[in-house]
């Protein structure tokens, strides 16, 4: 089987989306990428997740085309593809890509809410806070909308250094939902479950009005002991 390994850890991913609670129905898909070969991996569309197997994960090529797989890729791979034009390569080194409508997370996208930085929950998985992008216009959802979905999210990381992909793997699409990703399909699974549960703390902490945002030093502290040069969190390998 063609790319078997990166095929593998994105059915696996996949698998995981409804027991870790981040998808009703099949509302959500994982994809990976290898840069070396240029192979992306993605859920076929429609698909229980209960039932995927490695095989039928779909294996394209950048511009979309089916390299192997019976299936048909996930209709949001347009945007995928986007991401991984725009950050799968040296700088950002995005390998995989997560889209659910996980529930609070969605709530905040559908409120039009960037997710602030209130804690340092959230500080260690994102460096700021989670970003909003812009809302599509007519012509883009009419013609090439999911393609258009993914231009949006870098259009929102575009041409700010703060802004990276790397320090914030999650934006919201208004009225939409979530997309996250990282390093691999696991790492974005991984930001997908991050972003769901610091939503979710935000959302009961803006129920109890105090909107208090993380002090900047406790941000930059938790971000570097974590991601930093001299980080020191988790075990040392
Ligand atoms: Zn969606």
């Amino acid at each position: 089987m063609l790319g078997a390994a990166l095929r593998e850890q994105v059915c696996q991913a996949n698998r995981e989306l409804p027991t870790l609670g981040l998808v009703t129905l099949t509302w959500g898909n994982v994809s990976g990428f290898d840069s070396d070969q240029g192979w992306v991996a993605i859920k076929p569309s429609g698909v229980p997740y209960g039932e995927l197997r490695p095989a039928d994960i779909v294996l394209l090529d950048l511009e979309g085309r089916v390299l192997d797989g019976e299936l048909r890729p996930s209709t949001d791979t347009p945007a995928h593809l986007v991401l991984y034009r725009a950050w799968g390569g040296a700088t950002e080194k995005v390998g995989g890509i997560c889209h659910t409508h996980s529930e609070l997370a969605t709530a905040f996208a559908q409120a039009r809410m960037e997710l602030p930085c209130f804690g340092t929950t959230h500080a260690d998985h994102f460096d700021g806070p989670v970003p909003l992008t812009r809302q599509l216009r007519p012509e883009e959802v009419a013609s090439g909308y999911e393609a258009a979905t993914g231009q949006v999210l870098v259009e929102r990381f575009a041409g700010s250094p703060a802004m990276s992909p790397r320090r914030i793997p999650a934006a919201l699409v208004p009225g939409h939902g979530p997309f996250t990703w990282g390093a691999d399909a696991a790492a974005a699974l991984n930001h997908a479950v991050a972003l769901e549960a610091v939503a979710k703390i935000a959302h009961a902490q803006l129920a109890l009005g105090r909107a208090i945002e993380l002090e900047e030093f406790l941000r930059a502290k938790h971000q570097q002991r974590k991601h930093g040069r001299d980080a020191y969190y988790g075990q040392i390998r």
